[in-house]
């Protein structure tokens, strides 16, 4: 090895000792006779000190050196001087007193910042992805993430797991994304899918005797990307053979905790994870992935509110449609008259891009006269306002928000909402983890424009089953056998116990649109195996992008994969996609359409 010990290791124990470091100059300071860098490595930052008089060529060296320049320091240990400790620096204690530096690369001045934990533009970080994984912050990401996977590896093997991999080139496994397609040279005209799970792999892989199978795989969907998505992402992927959901629950939920706690050194906010029905968690939280850090549970009033004068609520309860509330604690008694304006408006700009027709709100005074601020306070009684304020549990100084149409509106303004009156509030604390389990999902939902029944998970869940005749009579009610882990507002693992009977199986295709020969064509071998002694099975996926993520606080998924797509789809540090050339194009027996346009 080009070095002898680590930059980040070396502490007060070490002193005395000679040693030789390689690393990244991460900062430096010439203060003339004396030059001072801090080198870096994976392992951290040590200060090394180089003395003109002492050490004249190495001196002389270093004067050359600059930041990202490559560097092998040799010298010895020493305790800092008395008043010049870092406490800042894990060797603070300690610097090296280098009389030998050999340059072993010189670097350009990078484009961004290294040493600085500034806000750097994401293009740019993009663009040399390579130097923005220099950054401490990135380094710690990307270490989190390889003992997140080793974790899981072994916790797996532990418990008699096999790792088995599974094609990447394959044939549609549909998990409601569009699939990327893979022309084959060799069968003109056909196309192999990327698989955007290995879901049917796993399952036959049950049927091919394995009883516990696991995997860290590859997931492709071209679906547009979001924060928290991407093109090409990365599974835990499980599957067990004679099992109930209680089992899957059970050992995952094991999982996720020891992970929290032994990789991440966080400790889950509840244990055991709550458990919410899908119906429960969009009626207090509108999100089937609910974010538990914080309270801000929304109260149905409809009752309350619907005997008021206030004719929108009189017209919306009669007609079925809830009335909701949202409290946001000693919100209204933060806010100015202006303010109070203001924040409502914005708030009701989310209401609408939701799919509201507006947002009515009370504002409550902080005496105890009662007063409330707000267009709707006048339609009702004091009795009714004292109801809604006991239903509620509303103090003075909190800001009521009212939200009423169509219940999946309803919902779909509540997940709007609670999460930015959390983070206006500050109620979130950035470094705790809250899972639950959410279970008791439907099995469809109804796809007007298509005119069938969408799988809410994919089409191989089963139903509970005391909801299988609900397939023949009233799809819509049946429930799936699905259960979703949610972490912080994110969904962070999902599965469910799967069909394990063709006849079963095929109830399922007409429902979602699908053909017998269509099913056939694509699903034929599922429905094969399915003749040769299924065992009953069940399993989860976890988005290990998506845990580490959450684990780590982070904002988005691309800063814990090591080289991400844009929300573009494209990589700017490689360019891609690109054109192909005609000669490959010819040999896939591809035309393209329209030429591409350059970007
Ligand atoms: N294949 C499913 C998914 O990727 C997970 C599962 O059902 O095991 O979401």
């Amino acid at each position: 090895m080009l070095k002898t010990q680590t930059c980040g290791e070396l502490r007060l124990s070490h002193a005395g000792q000679r040693v030789t470091l390689a690393g990244w100059v991460h900062r430096r300071r010439d203060q003339g006779g004396v030059i001072f860098i801090d080198l870096r490595d994976r392992w951290g930052i040590v200060q090394v000190v180089i003395n003109a008089e002492n050490a004249p060529e190495a001196h002389s060296v270093a004067n050359r050196a600059r930041n990202e320049y490559v560097l092998q320091v040799t010298g010895t240990v020493r305790p800092r001087p008395e008043g010049t400790v870092n406490p800042d620096l894990e060797t603070g204690e300690v610097e090296v007193n280098a009389d030998e530096i050999v340059i072993l690369n010189e670097a350009k001045t990078p484009p961004f910042y290294l040493n600085q934990d500034t806000k750097i533009d994401e293009t740019m970080r993009m663009k040399y992805r390579y130097l923005d994984l220099r950054r401490p912050r990135m380094q710690r990401n990307i270490i989190m993430r390889h003992k997140v996977v080793k974790f899981i590896r072994d916790y797996l093997d532990e418990r008699s797991f096999v790792e088995i991999e599974t094609p990447i080139l394959f044939k549609t496994t549909p998990e409601g994304a569009r699939d990327f397609l893979v022309p084959s040279r060799l069968n003109p005209g056909t196309f192999y899918a990327l698989p955007q799970s290995p879901q049917q792999l796993k399952q036959l892989l049950m049927v091919g005797g394995y009883e516990r199978y696991f995997q860290i795989a590859r997931c492709f969907r071209d679906e547009d990307l979001r924060g928290d998505r991407q093109p090409e992402f990365t599974q835990l992927d499980l599957e067990m053979s004679f099992v109930e959901r209680e089992d899957i629950m059970a050992l995952i939920e094991g999982l996720m905790t020891a992970i929290s706690e032994q990789v991440a050194g966080k400790t889950p906010m509840y244990k055991p994870f709550p458990r919410l029905t899908y119906h429960d968690a969009m009626e207090k939280y509108g999100s089937d992935k609910p974010d538990l850090r914080f309270g801000l549970e929304a109260v149905d009033v409809t009752d309350i509110a619907g005997q008021s004068a206030f004719q929108v609520f009189v017209t919306n309860a009669a007609e079925g449609k809830p009335i909701k509330v949202l409290r946001a604690p000693g919100w209204a008694a933060q806010l100015s008259g202006t303010a109070l304006r203001s924040v409502t408006a914005e708030l009701e700009t989310m209401a609408r891009a939701a799919g509201a027709k507006g947002l009515a709100y009370m504002a409550l005074g902080e005496g105890l006269d009662g007063e409330v601020k707000g267009p709707i306070g006048k339609h009702f009684t004091v009795d009714q306002k004292i109801a809604l304020f006991e239903r509620t549990g509303a103090e003075p100084g909190d800001l009521l928000l009212f939200m009423s149409d169509e219940r999946e509106i309803v919902y779909a303004v509540i997940g709007a909402l609670r999460g930015y009156i959390a983070e206006q509030l500050n109620l979130i604390d950035p470094d705790v983890i809250a899972f639950c389990w959410v279970i008791d999902f439907p099995m469809f939902y109804w796809n007007a424009e298509e005119n069938r029944w969408d799988p809410s998970q994919h089409m191989f869940t089963l139903p509970v089953p005391e909801d299988i005749p609900l397939l023949d009579t009233d799809p819509g009610k049946a429930r799936g056998s699905q259960y979703d882990l949610a972490c912080n507002g994110y969904e962070v693992a999902g599965g469910s116990i799967r069909i394990h009977s063709r006849e079963v199986q095929e109830k399922i295709f007409p429902l979602i649109g699908q053909t017998p020969e269509h099913a056939r064509e694509q699903f034929g071998h599922m429905l094969e195996a399915f003749e040769y002694g299924v065992p009953p099975h069940g399993g989860i996926a976890s988005g290990i992008d998506r845990l580490v993520m959450v684990l780590l606080g982070e904002p988005n998924i691309r800063e814990v994969i090591a080289f991400p797509k844009t929300q573009q789809g494209s990589d700017i540090m490689a360019h891609c996609p690109t054109p192909a050339e005609q000669s490959q194009l010819d040999e896939l027996w591809l035309r393209v359409a329209e030429p591409v346009k350059q970007r």
